[in-house]
């Protein structure tokens, strides 16, 4: 479980979908890639569980760089929502290959404006940066609570 201690939030994701997102974004090596996370908070709201991701129908990505569009996502995420009304959308995740999984002035500028969004309903975005630095895996969990950005730990 994954903590930040500051703001009593805690985290947790499951293995299976840990290693599916690892699965995903090997194949795309040397290109960053991601998308969407789906999941739901404990009723007290500090707790999140991510369980599901939705893979961007159309995204742009370089060794440095990542751009994905909603186009779609919308009517794949009414399908989770289906089966299980607790589950929306609630933050993204991609990939830094040979980088840390520290997130660039672009991720920050990128998670802010998904907060700032009032056509998005969720306020404190999570964001989930797999790094590959040195044959070694990062996951660098964060979220966007109060117009700063804070790394589960
Ligand atoms: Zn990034």
């Amino acid at each position: 479980m994954y903590r930040i201690k500051e703001l009593g939030l805690t985290l947790d994701i499951d293995d299976d979908l840990i290693s599916n997102l690892l699965d995903i974004g090997k194949k795309h090596y040397p290109n960053e890639f991601g998308g969407f996370l789906i999941g739901y908070y404990s009723e007290s709201q500090n707790h999140l569980r991510i369980t599901d991701t939705i893979l961007p129908n159309k995204y742009k990505g370089t060794p440095y760089m990542f751009e994905r569009e909603t186009i779609g996502v919308e009517s794949k995420l009414k399908q989770f929502y289906t089966q299980n009304p607790k589950k929306y959308y609630v933050g993204e995740w991609h990939t830094h290959p040979n980088n840390l999984a520290i997130p660039s002035a672009v991720d920050i500028k990128a998670v802010k404006s998904i907060a700032d969004d009032p056509e998005v309903s969720i306020k404190n975005p999570a964001l989930l940066i797999i790094g590959y630095a040195n044959n070694k895996i990062e996951l660098g969990f964060y979220v966007h609570f109060k117009n700063k950005i804070y790394r589960y730990e």
